[in-house]
């Protein structure tokens, strides 16, 4: 599969969908336009339930970054167990902590969290196969975020090998045609990440650094701007303008100055 990505330089990022939301208005504004790309990353089954019936009504193309080793399970995400098994409902500040230590120690933190906590199990629907296959062959491309969600940059290369082989596996057998197209986990990436990714074949990478692309961006560093299914139409046009991006920054100095 070739994009030209030279054309596409607003990505959208999102996640969810929720069922009332402003993401009918985004497709409007976004189907007149051949500069901008939606991903979702993460496979939520809300994609399936209100994001996909839309993009099949306005037939526009879309990128869907699923985690194979949750499919056709009824496993939540890690994050979501994080704040479940937490005593207080967990934080930010912690969840934070637990992505910026060796993916192990993360793995061996929730094993504790669950083992320690007498909550019942928690469950989430994830999709399946068939409904991975049904949006492939209505649009959407399946594409790779890893095989487990680890943020790649905590990651030894063994661990990196496993999490590529096992996706890799899991594409061909199930005839999905995204492989190729990664989305790091959280965003995070470094040398030997990129370096492995190469090595499996890895054509198309993407960060998540709420940036437009410029013209020819490297393949594997491919900018993306966040987004979501309740973002209001004027701060969407924003986002799209690629002027948010710029004066994020300086709105972030300036409550560090007021601060
Ligand atoms: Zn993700």
């Amino acid at each position: 599969m070739n994009f030209d990505f030279s054309l596409k330089s607003k990505i959208l990022a999102y996640h969810k969908f929720s069922a009332k939301n402003e993401f009918n208005k985004h497709l409007k504004l976004i189907s007149n336009r051949t500069d901008v790309l939606i991903t979702v990353d993460d496979g939520d089954m809300s994609f399936y339930d209100n994001a996909f019936p839309l993009l099949k009504k306005y037939n526009i193309p879309s990128i869907l970054f699923i985690i194979p080793s949750l499919i056709d399970t009824d496993k939540p995400f890690w994050w979501d167990e994080y704040f479940y098994y937490s005593d207080n409902q967990g934080n930010n500040n912690e969840l934070n902590w637990l992505k910026s230590i060796p993916n192990k120690d993360r793995l061996s933190f929730l094993e504790t969290l669950k083992q320690n906590s007498d909550k019942p199990v928690y469950k989430k629907k994830q999709l399946t196969i068939d409904q991975l296959l049904e949006m492939q062959d209505n649009g959407v491309i399946i594409a790779n975020h890893s095989y487990t969600h680890p943020m790649v940059d905590q990651c030894t290369e063994d661990e990196l090998r496993e999490e590529l082989s096992k996706t890799k596996d899991f594409f061909d057998r199930n005839k999905l045609n995204g492989f190729e197209t990664f989305a790091y986990p959280n965003g995070n990436f470094n040398e030997l990440a990129e370096s492995i990714l190469k090595e499996f074949g890895i054509k198309y990478a993407f960060l998540f650094d709420h940036k437009v692309n410029g013209k020819n961006p490297d393949p594997l560093r491919i900018s993306r701007l966040s987004v979501n299914d309740s973002t209001p139409m004027t701060k969407f046009k924003f986002i799209l303008s690629g002027w948010h991006s710029k004066l994020l920054p300086l709105i972030k100095a300036g409550h560090k100055l007021l601060n």
